[in-house]
């Protein structure tokens, strides 16, 4: 499929895992792709080269998300480059498990900064083109630990379920300028975020998940290339789960 044929695309956190696969899909559906990680540029750049390879443009750029003037810089390269923003997905995101009773307050500023906050910045740096060409999509990189909580996690669950509140109000902002604003929340696959889960709780957990497998970065591609194209047009504040069927 060719849904994206000329539009440019800021996949934040798109160096490996999710955010690799959404840049790779969107790229095969015609997009032009500007990726940035914080550390693993290398592996950015490799990523960029893929998308090279496919016939489009891509563009790699060291980022850090939590903060505002690297955000702004980011931009103000992809504008420079290729004059619009037609897509965000907020994909960059960390964790710093701990129990309530440990949990430091800088891994809950980090877990905060990075995963919510940095949607925020990075919203806020692209909605100005996008209302000036009336047209836009905007989409976070939800989990389904937003919808249900859980234990050793509470930095992160806020913060998933934050950028469910961030989208939906974002969504009311933004509908009358054409611009949608969508949440996406996987379930559980296998990625280096997930790495450290042994075998013992990966089986628990497809215990627990109705289609009886883990889902893959693909799976999330897929559903972020969907809401991205006019397929989705008349979509808007939405959370589309990719889980499996875990949670419904
Ligand atoms: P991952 O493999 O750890 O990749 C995370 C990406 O975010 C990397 O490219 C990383 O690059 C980038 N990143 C981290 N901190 C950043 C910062 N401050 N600024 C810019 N980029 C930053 O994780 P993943 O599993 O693909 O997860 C992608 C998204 O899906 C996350 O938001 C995650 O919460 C969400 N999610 C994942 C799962 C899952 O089961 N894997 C489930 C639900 C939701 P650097 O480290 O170089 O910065």
């Amino acid at each position: 499929m060719n849904r994206l044929t000329d539009k440019t695309a800021l996949i934040t956190g798109g160096s490996r895992g999710i955010g690799e696969a959404i840049a790779l899909r969107l790229a095969r559906e015609g997009a032009n792709i500007a990726v940035c990680a914080s550390q693993s540029t290398e592996a950015a750049e490799v990523v960029a080269e893929k998308i090279r390879e496919q016939g489009r443009e891509a563009i790699v750029r060291q980022t850090d998300v939590s903060n505002a003037e690297s955000v702004e810089a980011l931009v103000k390269t992809v504008l420079d480059t290729w004059g619009k923003i037609d897509i965000l997905v907020n994909n960059a995101g960390i964790t710093r498990d701990n129990l309530l009773m440990r949990m430091k307050e800088d891994e809950w500023d980090a877990v905060l900064g990075v995963n919510l906050k940095g949607a925020y910045h990075c919203i806020k740096a692209v909605i100005r083109p996008m209302m000036k060409a009336r047209t836009g999509r905007i989409i976070n990189v939800s989990s389904v630990v937003g919808l249900t909580g859980n234990a050793g996690q509470i930095n992160y669950a806020a913060s998933k379920s934050g950028l469910i509140g961030l989208t939906k109000s974002v969504a009311r902002e933004l509908a009358s300028r054409n611009i949608t604003a969508n949440a996406i929340a996987p379930g559980f696959i296998p990625t280096d975020m997930t790495a450290k889960l042994n075998d013992k709780i990966q089986e628990q957990l497809i215990a627990q998940i109705p289609l009886g497998k883990l889902g893959s970065p693909d799976d999330v591609a897929a559903a972020t290339a969907f809401l991205a194209s006019d397929d989705a047009a008349y979509i808007t504040g939405q959370v589309l789960v990719v889980d499996g069927g875990m949670v419904m």
